[in-house]
């Protein structure tokens, strides 16, 4: 018991860090610190199109994240959408096996909707010449019914847009019903959700999620299961045996930096495998989410503060 007391305060405290804006801004000027090197792919497309081209060669493909988020001002907003742009002209000059993940709170959703939506429009226009494809990554629930809406609206005009379910929502099951027929990426969810909206008992989320994920693979267009947890990957892997569900039809995902040999197993052994590959100056909310998620990741920061 006393174990889950400390493991829930550190998570809440780590999610408090991330959302802390100071902080968030000023990490902007520090470089890749506190051993977020090992799980961020550098600050610069030129960086990260070496490490995507890496891991192709292994035969796994990437969804790339120029990061950001909690975006307030206009200017910067544009300059997350004019970067964005550059990595999808990046991966179409590299031939790189690859997408775009990216936030909408990054390109304008707390300045004013409209804004957002011109600005990804744009992104989801440019992707669509190369047959690039762009998946809108979930964030807190404050921002997932605009989320929905936004890609509602892409939806009618472009079809390389998807997102993504978490399954701590209760409300997940309606939403993927309502999504079937998108490409979606299936999480547990990595925000901290009122007890109104969300499951906050472990075994809850981890029910639902299995339950999600088998959903979509009988009926949704393309699954992308994106975890680290072993148990649901053998699942996934006898639950498409038994049920003769195509190779093509679904991915393993998992972040970039972590669990690497499982990451290569899976590849060797057949499964379409794709590295979440976060980049860029602005890592530190997306950092700290990942110690929230598993205090044991401050290793990573143990290992490279001290191997330094
Ligand atoms: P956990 O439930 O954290 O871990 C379960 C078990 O797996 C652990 O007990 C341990 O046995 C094992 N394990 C986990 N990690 C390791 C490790 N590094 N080494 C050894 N064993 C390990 N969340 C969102 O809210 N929105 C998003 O858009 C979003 N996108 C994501 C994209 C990707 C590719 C991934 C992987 C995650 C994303 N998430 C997103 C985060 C997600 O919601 C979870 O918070 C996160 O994945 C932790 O849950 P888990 O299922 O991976 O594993």
């Amino acid at each position: 018991l006393l174990g889950g007391i400390q493991v829930g305060v550190t998570r809440d405290l780590f999610i408090h860090l991330s959302q802390n804006k100071l902080l968030n801004t000023s990490a902007k000027r520090w470089g890749l610190k506190l051993g977020a090197r090992s799980v961020v792919a550098g600050t610069t497309v030129k960086e990260m199109i070496k490490s995507v081209l890496d891991l192709n060669a292994l035969g796994i493909s990437c969804t790339v994240d120029n990061l950001g988020e909690f975006v307030y001002e206009k200017e910067e907003a544009i300059e997350a959408k004019t970067q964005i742009l550059k990595v999808i002209e990046a991966i179409y000059e590299h031939d790189a096996k690859a997408h775009i993940s990216l936030k909408p709170t990054q390109i304008g959703l707390d300045i004013d909707y409209d804004f957002c939506l011109t600005n990804l429009t744009e992104i989801v226009e440019a992707a669509s010449k190369h047959n690039i494809f762009i998946n809108v990554d979930m964030e807190d629930h404050a921002h997932l019914q605009q989320t929905f809406d936004l890609i509602n609206t892409v939806k009618q005009k472009y079809n390389n847009i998807g997102t993504v379910i978490q399954a701590y929502l209760f409300r997940a099951e309606d939403d993927i019903k309502d999504f079937k027929e998108s490409r979606l990426r299936i999480v547990k969810g990595a925000y901290k959700e009122s007890e109104k909206v969300a499951f906050q008992n472990k075994k809850e989320i981890d029910q639902n999620y299995l339950h999600l994920i088998e959903y979509h693979l009988l009926h949704g267009r393309f699954t992308s299961i994106a975890t680290h947890n072993h148990h649901v990957i053998n699942h996934v892997k006898q639950f498409v045996k038994e049920n003769n569900i195509a190779m093509d039809k679904f991915e393993f995902q998992m972040l970039y930096g972590f669990r690497k040999d499982m990451q290569l197993q899976l590849a060797k052994e057949g499964y379409n495998f794709c590295t979440y590959v976060p980049f860029g100056s602005d890592w530190y909310g997306y950092f700290m989410r990942r110690l929230a998620e598993r205090p044991q990741n401050l290793n990573l920061v143990a290992n490279q503060v001290f191997n330094k």
